[in-house]
């Protein structure tokens, strides 16, 4: 194929799915000009008066138009930070936490970290004193409220991207609206796309009653402002398939190399689901551009994903939903739409939640599109039929919190003193049966008692630590175990992604490899191994490369390991290796996970698992180390729903012990509801 010759130079490929910071080298002088260049500067005047003149401002615009990495800067320039106080400014994603606070403290000439930091689960970049523009994730910014119910250090904060309708963001909305009663001079900034807008502008509008208090004692107007930035968005032509394509990721490859082939220069960014797909990708693209005459550039640094294309290049992103709304990329002109994302999903009746991949809403598809048109007019190629995206497609997305395990959240709003939950003043109601599993469940860990009162130590210990409520209930049964180094080790490797590396066509060298490490007992205990080799390697780079491992990964979990040990000696936790004893280590994770206990099926010849709980067929995942040994009796960590329901990371169990875990939960067949 002419795909790639040498005038039209390589094609660069990028994922922005794992990456960490962006820096791109625009010198100081020039930063002042570009800031004055976005739509939302003209708007400046107008967004601090709203903000000074209301409670809650709502602010619409366009992607890229300057909302998350301007008004922070504004507010902070008119004074919002002064006296000590800081500008807050939450994301649903980590990663878009990350590059937003970087790009501002590249705006502002200051080091990150000091006047401008960060703040994700396990990671704060920011200096007490110093700080004045905090970006966060809507999750961190719920976890300060244990400490400081009243977010009393922010004078103003932004909640961004709201439309996401993030789990977390909607239990923020609700609970960000309690305490502006108690703060009326706590401003809100709600950033949206037009689609939200309205519903969060009615959300935040109080009654007429209060309406007629407030304007008594001078406030802040209390009713909400919406503003609305209009971008300078160019035309996006929209094509779409004429038949429905069997393999979306192939298709998506084909497409970027035909625009490649025919179209004016531009970059491409295409949308897929997720690190297994992006990585399938890029080492298609990398294929066929080794196929052509010149070889294709390995796959760059992801904080080049920002930078400029060098001339007469053709840079290609491929990145998760992440670049639908949270970052901005330059210079893209065509938009390749797989119409899928992947999307948490929870069933309350088989009480089983799973990440899989779904078709969009139109209001994704939209702002996907949209993408292509920030330089000039651009092409959007959605791989779907006109006929899908009109008829089938929904409108828009739901919101997470009516498609998730609650879990975390019940425990999260009861640490905050709200008793009834079912009451809470919800942006959307999430079922009452999602509601009564996750109450359920939390009973039947010990964390809330059958009054639904967090318990006192444990519930309010779990409360305490930043993980899954079962991984935390694990950590604490470690203490009478005697080994919450073990079980703490686990947790940090088990909160990162994957700690292998995997790619299309070596699975058979990362199963051989695994098999260095893998333990009887199951995954938990595997990794424990994998820690144990790292440790003794010095964390060599080189060690983590011959045996398929992710070093960063690797590097990472060695952190959250820190704060982890951290966390659980504050809380009393004392810090002891069971030196081997790895029965123990399994009977902790029992204590935490006995509801996700499975039983093989008598005479399953292919490895069928049923649920305890609600007789689900499961199967141990492939990349197990339990595949194909199945043991008959298993503790899962999670599901992943593709062609079945699969187990990842799994441990084997005596029976014996779920009773001793969870005498309520297992002494009848049926779980009981309990009152709340
Ligand atoms: P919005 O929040 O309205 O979508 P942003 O404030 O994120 O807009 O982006 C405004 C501008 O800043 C965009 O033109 C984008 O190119 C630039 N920008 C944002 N983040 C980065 C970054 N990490 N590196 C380089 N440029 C960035
Ligand atoms: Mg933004």
């Amino acid at each position: 194929p002419r795909l790639i010759d040498d005038e039209e130079g390589g094609v660069l490929f990028y994922s922005t799915s794992a990456l960490s910071s962006s820096s791109s080298g625009y010198g100081f002088a020039s930063v002042e000009k570009q800031r004055q260049r976005l739509p939302v500067y003209k708007y400046r005047t107008a967004i601090l008066y709203l903000v000074e003149t209301h409670a809650t401002a709502i602010i619409v615009g366009e992607t890229g138009s300057g909302k998350t990495t301007q008004i922070p800067q504004f507010l902070k320039e008119a004074g919002w930070a002064e006296g000590g106080r800081i500008i807050a400014c939450t994301q649903p994603r980590r990663l878009a936490v990350q590059s937003v606070a970087s790009r501002v403290a590249e705006e502002m000439g200051v080091k990150l970290g000091e006047e401008v930091g960060y703040t994700i689960r396990f990671e704060d970049v920011t200096n007490t004193d110093l700080t004045r523009i905090k970006f966060l994730t809507d999750g961190v910014l719920l976890r300060e409220m244990m400490d400081d119910p009243l977010l009393s250090k922010y004078s103003v904060i932004m909640v961004d991207e709201a439309h996401e309708r993030s789990l977390s963001t909607d239990i923020l909305l609700g609970l960000l609206k309690k305490i502006q009663r108690r703060r009326p001079e706590l401003r809100l900034i709600i950033s949206s796309a037009t689609i939200e807008a309205k519903k969060i502008s009615s959300f935040f509008s109080p009654s007429k009653r209060r309406q007629a208090l407030q304007t008594e004692d001078h406030g802040p107007n209390a009713e909400p402002a919406i503003l609305s930035v209009e971008g300078r968005g160019f035309n996006v032509e929209i094509f779409y398939v004429e038949d429905p394509v069997p393999d979306y990721l192939q298709a998506a490859v084909s497409t970027v190399l035909s625009i490649h082939d025919q179209e004016a220069m531009g970059d491409i960014l295409m949308f897929l689901t997720g690190q297994d797909d992006i990585d399938a990708a890029v080492q298609l693209l990398s294929e066929e551009s080794r196929n052509g005459r010149n070889q294709g550039l390995p796959r760059a640094d992801q904080d080049l994903v920002f930078s400029p294309t060098p001339r007469g290049k053709r840079k290609v992103v491929i990145s998760t939903n992440i670049a639908e709304t949270s970052l901005t990329l330059e210079g893209i002109v065509y938009v390749v739409d797989s119409g899928f994302s992947k999307q948490r999903f929870y069933n309350p009746i088989t009480d089983i939640e799973s990440l899989i991949v779904a078709p969009i809403s139109k209001a994704s598809a939209r702002q996907r599109a949209g993408r292509a048109g920030r330089v000039r007019p651009g092409k959007c190629y959605r791989l779907y039929t006109e006929q899908y995206f009109l008829k089938e497609m929904s409108a828009e997305g739901i919101p997470e919190i009516q498609r998730s395990n609650l879990v975390s959240s019940v425990i999260q709003l009861k640490a905050l003193g709200i008793d009834n939950i079912l009451g809470f003043d919800w942006l959307a109601s999430p079922s009452s049966e999602a509601m009564i599993r996750a109450l359920e469940v939390l009973y039947s860990l010990g964390v809330l008692d059958s009054d639904a009162k967090l318990t006192s130590p444990d519930g309010f210990q779990v409360a305490e630590i930043p993980l899954d409520p079962m991984i935390s209930k694990t950590i604490l049964a470690s203490n009478q175990y005697g080994c919450s180094e073990e079980v703490i080790t686990i947790a940090a490797l088990l909160s990162m992604q994957s700690i292998w590396i995997s790619a299309r066509g070596t699975e058979k060298e990362l199963d051989e490899v695994k098999l260095r490490f893998a333990a009887a007992e199951g995954d938990h205990v595997t990794f424990l191994n994998v820690y144990k080799g790292f440790i003794q390697s010095n964390k060599s780079s080189k060690w983590c490369h011959k045996n398929f491992i992710n070093y960063n990964a690797m590097k990472r979990a060695l952190e959250v390991r820190e704060q982890l040990r951290r966390i659980a000696q504050r809380l009393g936790i004392v810090l002891k290796s069971c030196e081997g004893d790895i029965q123990v280590v399994r009977k902790a994770i029992t204590a935490g996970f006995f509801a996700n206990a499975c039983r093989l099926e008598p005479y399953s010849y292919n490895g069928t698992y049923k649920t305890v709980r609600t007789s689900q067929e499961v199967y141990i995942h492939p990349s197990s180390v339990l595949f194909r040994v199945n043991p008959k009796w298993v503790i899962y960590n999670s599901l992943v729903s593709t062609d079945r329901q699969y187990m990842r990371n799994v441990i084997s169990i005596d029976p014996s012990w779920l009773r001793e875990a969870a005498p309520h939960f297992y002494q009848h067949q049926q779980p009981k509801p309990i009152a709340h």
